[in-house]
């Protein structure tokens, strides 16, 4: 069954090796980090599926890594001391692939690295407890409707497990907020920002399919087909979408957003 999903943000800054004293300007988003992770531990998953923009992107499959276990560390970003080990729960990926294969692209890849995408909210969530299996996904350029459709079929999926599984949408909002942006300014950047917040909070599927393709273009944004895939899992469910929170100090929308079931 499906106990808990989230959507989070994944700059390595959060790491405190890499951010040092910049972590001090993402207080919020730590802050619901950590409230984050305390749900979760509640909610004991025994699987975490984590679905992130920036593993191997394929233009016409979803991609998931079966590899036997999975590190996660930062020297990319120059940190040579941060290091994670997790196990895969390739039963699951199998199951999931295994029911799918004439429906849905879903390619197979096996790395032991887990990109940023994953491993940033990794580190945060797993702080506790770092025993329990990951199915690292990523997301395809497909279009947004095959998103969902992804989604749904990993809801199948997870009702068809024993396991008790949470989902953790990995992405980031706008990347063009500011003039400090590194992705340089756009007067609608804030704009998608607070529609994708405010549809979120509806729980308007149609709505985030429906999106502005130059709104999305102008935004610069890396999460919106992770999220695409949380939504298509949880639509027919009964939950609320709260906002634990959301900032952009340094001109990236950063959203820690959880869903509470009902
Ligand atoms: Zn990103």
């Amino acid at each position: 069954m499906l106990v808990f999903a989230a959507i989070v943000p994944h700059p390595p800054i959060l790491i405190p090796q890499i951010g040092k004293d910049n972590l001090k300007k993402l207080k919020k988003t730590v802050a619901a980090f950590n409230l984050l992770e305390e749900d979760l531990n509640a909610a004991r998953p025994d699987v975490i599926v984590v679905i992130s923009p920036h593993g191997e992107v394929n233009f016409d499959a979803f991609t998931i890594n079966t590899n036997q276990s999975y590190s996660a560390s930062f020297e990319n970003f120059g940190d040579f001391s941060t290091r994670l080990r997790f196990n895969a729960d390739l039963g699951f990926i199998n199951a999931l692939k295994g029911k799918n294969e004439t429906k849905l692209p879903i390619q197979l890849v096996s790395e032991l690295k887990l990109d940023h995408g994953a491993a940033v909210p990794l580190f945060y969530l797993t702080r506790k407890n770092n025993k329990r299996r990951i199915v690292p996904i990523t997301y395809s350029m497909l279009n947004y409707q095959k998103h969902i459709d992804f989604g749904v079929a990993l809801k199948e999926a997870i009702f068809g497990s024993d396991k008790r599984i949470a989902i953790i949408a990995s992405g980031d909002l706008s990347h063009r907020l500011s003039f400090q942006s590194p992705a340089g300014f756009s007067p609608r950047a804030k704009e998608f920002d607070k529609k994708l917040i405010q549809l979120l909070k509806k729980k308007s599927v149609d709505g985030v399919v429906g999106l502005d393709p130059e709104l999305i273009e102008n935004a610069g944004e890396c999460g919106l087909r992770s999220f695409l895939i949380l939504l298509g899992a949880i639509q027919k469910m009964n939950y609320e979408f709260e906002v634990l929170s959301y900032e952009a100090p340094f001109g990236v929308g950063y959203l820690v957003g959880e869903m509470k079931f009902t």
